[in-house]
Order: C-alpha cells, then sequence, then structure tokens
C-alpha cells in the first residue's frame, strides 16, 4: 500500500493561507493595471498609425495633383513652343515680306514720278500701285492683329498657369487632356460607340468598340471633331 500524500494546505495555517491570497490578489491588480496601460498604449499607437495614413493619403493626394500639375504645364509649354514658333515664323515672314515690297513700292513710284512725260498710261500706273499698296498694308494690318491677339492669349494662360488654375480640360469623348483655346476641328480622334467584349473584326480582342466593331489597337477612332471638355 502506498503512502498517502500530504495536503500542503493541511500544513500551512489559515493565516498563511491568507497573506498568500492577498499576494495573489495584489499580482493580479498589477497585472490588471498593466494589461490597461498597454490597452492604452495601444489605442494611442492605433490612432497614431490612423493619423499617418491619413497623412500618406493626403501626401498621395497631393503628389498625385503636383504630377497632374507638371504634365499639363509641360503639354501646355509643348504647345506654347509650338505657337510662339509659328508667331515667330509669321513675323519674320512679314518684316521679310514687307522690306521686299516696300522696295518694289518705291521703284514702282519713283519711276511714275520721274516719266518725262505724264501720259494717261503712267498715272493710270500710278493709281494701280497705289491701291496695291493700300491692299497689302490692309492685309498686314489684319496679321498683325491676328499676331497680337495671339500673344495676349499666350500671355493669359501663362498668367493663369503661374497663378495655379488648370487651363487644360479633359475631353468627354477621346479622354485625353486638351487646351480649349486651341481646340480645332479633327483635334480628337474617338469612337462614338460603347466598348463590347466579344471580338475586334481587326484583330480579334476581346474589347472593341460597336461603332466601327474595332479595337482602340486597330483603331485610334472612327469619328473626327473638337474636343468637347468634360
Ligand atoms: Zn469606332
Ligand atoms: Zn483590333
Ligand atoms: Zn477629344
Amino acid at each position: 500500500m502506498e503512502a498517502q500524500q500530504p495536503n500542503p494546505v493541511a500544513y500551512m495555517s489559515e493565516r498563511e493561507v491568507q497573506t498568500i491570497i492577498s499576494s495573489f490578489r495584489s499580482a493580479l491588480t498589477m497585472y490588471t493595471n498593466e494589461v490597461e496601460k498597454l490597452q492604452m498604449k495601444n489605442e494611442a499607437l492605433h490612432s497614431d498609425l490612423q493619423g499617418e495614413i491619413t497623412k500618406a493619403s493626403g501626401l498621395q493626394e497631393e503628389l498625385k495633383n503636383l504630377q497632374l500639375i507638371s504634365q499639363e504645364k509641360s503639354t501646355t509649354l509643348d504647345a506654347y513652343q509650338d505657337k510662339i514658333n509659328l508667331i515667330e515664323a509669321g513675323l519674320s515672314k512679314i518684316s521679310t515680306t514687307h522690306a521686299t515690297k516696300s522696295q518694289e513700292y518705291n521703284e514702282r513710284f519713283k519711276k511714275s514720278f520721274d516719266s518725262d512725260t505724264h501720259t494717261e498710261k503712267s498715272t493710270e500706273n500710278f493709281m494701280k500701285t497705289f491701291y496695291e499698296l493700300v491692299e497689302t498694308i490692309k492685309f498686314y494690318e489684319q496679321q498683325n492683329i491676328l499676331l497680337r491677339k495671339s500673344t495676349e492669349d499666350l500671355q493669359d494662360d501663362l498668367e493663369k498657369m503661374n497663378s495655379g488654375e488648370r487651363i487644360c480640360k479633359m475631353c468627354l469623348h477621346c479622354k485625353r487632356e486638351f487646351i480649349p483655346k486651341q481646340n480645332k476641328d479633327g483635334d480628337c480622334v474617338y469612337h462614338s460607340g460603347k466598348l463590347k467584349y466579344y471580338s475586334c473584326k481587326g484583330c480579334g480582342d476581346d474589347a472593341y468598340y460597336n461603332c466601327c466593331n474595332k479595337c482602340m489597337k486597330c483603331s485610334e477612332g472612327c469619328r473626327r471633331g473638337k474636343h468637347i471638355p468634360l
């Protein structure tokens, strides 16, 4: 027969048991406090994290905007460069033509006046030259007005761009950005139909437009027109 295991509690006085229980209680209180503190810390970290996430998404949004603006600026600047080249070419053509023409008219007038005999024919020639000159001056004046208008438009846009205003608009049809002032017929190439998912008549691709049954790879667009702002 085995010897009976002594019951440890049986060897403790009630006082000793009370001491152990109270030390357990104080340990429990301590742990509970610790857990509460950790929970609070956790909540604080969580809200910090939330704040960081909000900040990061704000930065992302800002970055996207900056990217859009810089893209727009480079598109606009390219367009302006083209426009400036055209204006410069126009101005240089006007000044060259003007120099040639004025020399030509000078000679013709001189010839009319130098004639010893002012016949009916020489007077007629003089008047003809005179009216041609008037027409030429009118033409240059018109060209000058057009070029001045272009320059003013450019200055206007440049000021807007510098003040952060958006110049480009998104097109409803082709979903590309365009500059409204420079929007001409034929600039916008798009499909007027809906995007369907079966097969393109050109290449058999999955997605095609039902206006011409072709995909974007086979045809950039089957319609042409001006861009329409969204
Ligand atoms: Zn089409
Ligand atoms: Zn195709
Ligand atoms: Zn368009």
